[in-house]
């Protein structure tokens, strides 16, 4: 989970780049950063910081000239950031290489990292951070040639999903691994090209998408033109991450070409068609990640749309707290109950998913402590049996809730009247569109794009 953004050829590289990791921020705030080149010296300069960008940044972007850009939002499922040395881990990473200088930014997971980076250190490397990103960049440094030419034989030993941004002399490099699994997106800003984990954070710089970058592809740009684009391995699968659609990323962008709030929408739609013998005065969702299921879920049903819950939007992702009883709390903090819409109701709720069952628990609960007469709980997705390698900080499958306890025991457990997950093949239909329906559904059948058994 993280969010990768790059621009060249403009000179307001620094600035542009800030804003585009604003517009991902969705996609990780335990830190931030960017790195700029700047021809004037011929040298990367690089900031990076704690938690979310307007922290990690002190409010404004950096004061680094150049014209060519990339920058990074982290939630760590590699290598976690420690007290003691903040900016480990935080990236952009710049490496100076015999090649010359180069910055990169990734978002996804190595799966066989650990038998690399063993290898690695056998053959004497030393690392600075403790994340499979950093293996990357050593694994392409032990291959002989240009950056261009080592580059596929050092991805082709990865085994698992990246979307990578690499800055090197002026130049932007996009790759994708070859099940495309994490998104990366091309734009255009006037004379500049953009790369960008999603839509979203082009368009609100005032670029346009021009496409996806395909699964496996190197794409090479400079001077505000490609320069070279090419698949460095082709896998029969376009295995495209689905839970990008469910629950990771901004509903105001386009994935796999199709409206993430659109899919949403979709997904919620059918769920209504799977529970149509349940009555209930209103839909109501988990608010932010289950509005737009239960928005398309209210307009398929015909029955109203309600805010039964509102989010405390003070509070991020990064409230930790040691304590247990307050962590156990954490749900009647975050999420505010209007307890005049909830007393005496019959209540369709709505969430993307069930991961551990916490916040599910917690809010049928707090419904019911309202006044609800009935609560039905309802999920846009299949339940989580598998973890996922892939990137999405999904815990391990003994504390996946739905890979170990029966169905009715879970609805029993959460107090719910009812308990309905999407079908998968409901989630497919409703997440894809063109070529993209073959998509990495992992977490919900355990079947691994890449050949991962556990
Ligand atoms: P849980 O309480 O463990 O069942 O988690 C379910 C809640 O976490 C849902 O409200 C989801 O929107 C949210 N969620 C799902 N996947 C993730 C993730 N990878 N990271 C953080 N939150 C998530």
């Amino acid at each position: 989970m993280c969010g990768v953004f790059g621009i060249e050829n403009n000179k307001n590289a620094a600035q542009i780049v800030f804003a585009g990791l604003l517009n991902l921020q969705h996609r990780g705030q335990e830190a931030a950063g960017e790195a700029v080149y700047d021809p004037k010296i011929k040298t990367i300069r690089c900031h990076v910081g704690r938690g979310g960008v307007l922290n990690a940044f002190n409010g404004a972007p950096a004061a680094l000239g150049g014209s060519c850009a990339i920058g990074h939002v982290r939630y760590a499922t590699s290598g976690k950031i420690v007290p003691q040395n903040p900016h480990q881990n935080a990236q952009p990473f710049v490496f100076n290489t015999r090649r010359g200088q180069t910055a990169l930014a990734h978002n996804g997971n190595i799966y066989n990292d650990k038998e690399l980076a063993a290898a690695l250190r056998r053959g004497g490397a030393i690392f600075a951070h403790t994340s499979d990103s950093e293996h990357i960049m050593h694994l392409i440094e032990r291959q002989k040639g240009p950056l261009l030419q080592a580059l596929p034989p050092a991805l082709k030993k990865l085994n698992g999903a990246y979307a990578l941004i690499l800055l090197e002399n002026g130049r932007l490099i996009g790759v994708r691994d070859p099940y495309g699994i994490r998104p990366l997106v091309l734009g255009r800003l006037g004379k500049s090209y953009i790369l960008s984990s999603e839509s979203i954070a082009i368009e609100m710089c005032g670029g346009k998408v021009v496409r996806d970058v395909a699964p496996g592809e190197i794409i090479v740009i400079e001077n505000g033109r490609i320069k070279k684009s090419f698949i460095f391995e082709r896998k029969k699968r376009f295995a495209p991450c689905v839970f990008e659609q469910v629950y990771f990323a901004s509903p105001a962008s386009r994935v796999c070409g199709k409206s993430v709030a659109a899919a949403r929408m979709e997904m919620g739609r059918a769920l209504a068609r799977q529970m149509k013998d349940i009555k209930a005065d209103f839909v109501m969702p988990v608010p932010d990640s289950g509005i737009f299921a239960a928005r398309g879920f209210a307009r398929e049903a015909g029955i109203p749309f309600e805010f039964g819950l509102v989010r405390n939007h003070y509070m991020g992702r990064s409230f930790i707290t040691p304590d247990q009883k307050i962590r156990e709390n954490i749900v009647r903090v975050k999420l505010l109950p209007v307890k005049e819409k909830i007393k005496g109701k019959k209540i369709i709720l709505i969430d993307d998913s069930l991961v551990r069952g916490t916040t599910a628990g917690k809010i049928v609960k707090l419904l019911k402590d309202c006044g609800a007469k009935e609560v039905h709980f309802a999920l846009s997705s299949p339940p989580i049996i598998s973890p996922c390698f892939y990137g999405i900080d999904t815990p391990t499958k003994k504390e996946l809730i739905a890979a170990s306890v029966p169905l009715p025991q879970i609805r029993r457990q959460i107090s719910a009247d009812s308990l309905t997950f999407l079908s998968p093949q409901n989630l497919i239909a409703a997440a894809g569109s063109g070529k993209c329906k073959n998509f990495c559904t992992a977490c919900f059948t355990g079947k691994y794009p890449t050949g991962i058994k556990i």
